[in-house]
């Protein structure tokens, strides 16, 4: 089957569907999925969404808070231009109907997490991704413009090799024209070609054996653009995530969010004593990397498996109203958060590096588009360089889309040697 659009998504995460939603004023959009449409990393999110929202933050200190966790790694003019425009993507989720939580003065309740020197995360209890995805969904099912195609697994674009020409990474001009698609209704190789195409593919965590991802994170888009000589860096620039809960039989790992130590959970031993002032003065709020470093050799040292995070200290109640899920997971495997400790350890949670493109989600073949987890922009350290590229660029920009993570961070040096 042949099929012609004007805007092609593939993923259907927050990344694909914003700009869905965006782009369907303009024309036909059809948005491919290779699982049910709600099966995405986004749905997962629990901790929430970093934007300026009150003074005394402001941007310029959350521009530097994350280059700072970026290790000085980070684009500073996309680090910049995301920041600057992080209040108006939010009014843009609550405008579609994303609920935030609030105080009981109506202010929105922003959790701190770490890396952050202000408290500047919104979230909607722990359950944030989930929250957005629904909300985005409702958006895109009432569209007109907008049809949604699950089940349907992106093979590989398509770009002028497929017409016969030799095609290698230093080929001017790849163009592309769209995707080709598995129909699980026929079983056949669908052709859909658009005028533009955007990857929204998500990350690449089940690279590794131990990850937060859901299973759909397997880094398709990605491999896509490499094949079709297209520009990829920076993939060994993952961010490690020092709490999932310690379940060896269980995968993915369970995520147990760091919005929690924002809400005071702190980090022991198995044997119950801190160990996070031996490794930064910020504790158990220091950056991702540090902290996954930490718990890294305190194994090490010891010889256990995990390391404990500890709420018992926190009250009951207001534990319970935030992070509902994560109260009802550990319930179920027999630990009580109110009154056990929490094992935890270290998994692979961010892919930073990935499809490069520059600030407008342009990548280096014409007509294509990436943006979310499957695109390397620089906000999260490691430093594309960009020059030259508007050359081979289409003028006309479509949008700026950025999932708009926290500060995130380098790996550990034993992984980018
Ligand atoms: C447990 C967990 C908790 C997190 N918590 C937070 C948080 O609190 N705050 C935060 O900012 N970030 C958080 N993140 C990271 C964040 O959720 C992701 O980076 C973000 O949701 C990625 O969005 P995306 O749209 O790029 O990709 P995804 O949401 O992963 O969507 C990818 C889409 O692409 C589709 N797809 C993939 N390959 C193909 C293919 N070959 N063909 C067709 N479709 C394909 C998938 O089916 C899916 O629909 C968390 C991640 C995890 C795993």
């Amino acid at each position: 089957m042949r099929k012609n659009v004007d805007f092609l998504v593939i993923g259907s995460g927050i990344a694909g569907l914003t700009f869905a939603i965006k782009v369907a004023k303009h024309g036909k959009v059809c948005i491919v999925t290779k699982s049910k449409m709600d099966d995405t990393a986004t749905s997962w999110a629990q901790g929430g969404i970093a934007a300026v929202m009150y003074t005394p933050d402001s941007f310029e200190k959350h521009i530097q808070d994350t280059i700072i966790a970026g290790d000085g790694l980070c684009n500073e003019e996309v680090v910049r231009f995301t920041i600057n425009e992080s209040s108006e993507r939010i009014k843009e989720l609550i405008k579609w109907g994303t609920k935030f939580d609030k105080t009981t003065t109506g202010r929105y309740d922003l959790a701190k997490e770490g890396g952050h020197s202000e408290y500047r995360v919104l979230h909607h209890k722990d359950s944030t991704g989930r929250e957005i995805e629904n909300k985005l969904l409702e958006q895109v099912k009432k569209h007109p413009n907008i049809e949604i195609l699950e089940n349907h697994f992106t093979i590989d674009i398509i770009t002028q090799h497929h017409l016969g020409v030799e095609v290698n990474s230093r080929t001017e001009g790849i163009t592309c024209f769209g995707a080709f698609v598995m129909n699980p209704r026929t079983r056949l190789v669908d052709t859909i070609l658009s005028k533009i195409t955007l990857i929204a593919t998500g990350g690449a965590g089940n690279v590794y054996s131990n990850t937060t991802n859901p299973l759909i994170s397997t880094g398709d888009g990605i491999a896509m653009v490499y094949r079709a000589k297209g520009a990829v860096e920076n993939m060994e620039f993952i961010q490690f995530h020092p709490t999932a809960l310690y379940l060896p039989e269980e995968k993915p790992a369970f995520l147990i969010t760091e919005a929690m130590r924002g809400f005071g959970a702190v980090l022991k031993t198995r044997d119950g004593k801190e160990f996070m002032h031996k490794y930064d003065a910020r504790l158990s709020l220091a950056p991702r990397d540090i902290v996954a470093r930490a718990i890294d050799n305190e194994l090490k040292l010891s010889g256990e498996d995990y390391l404990c995070l500890d709420c018992r200290h926190l009250n009951k109640n207001e534990l319970i109203n935030h992070f509902p899920t994560i109260y009802a997971k550990c319930l179920s495997i027999g630990i009580d958060i109110s009154k056990d400790m929490i094992p935890v350890v270290p998994a692979a949670h961010y892919t930073c590096g990935g499809i490069k493109v520059d600030e407008f989600g342009r990548s280096s073949i014409v007509n294509l588009f990436a943006s979310g987890e499957c695109a390397a922009t620089g906000l999260h350290g490691a430093k594309p360089d960009c020059t030259g590229q508007t050359d081979w660029l289409p003028t006309h920009c479509l949008n700026r889309l950025f999932f708009l993570t926290g500060p995130v961070h380098r790996p550990s040096a034993r992984y980018r040697q």
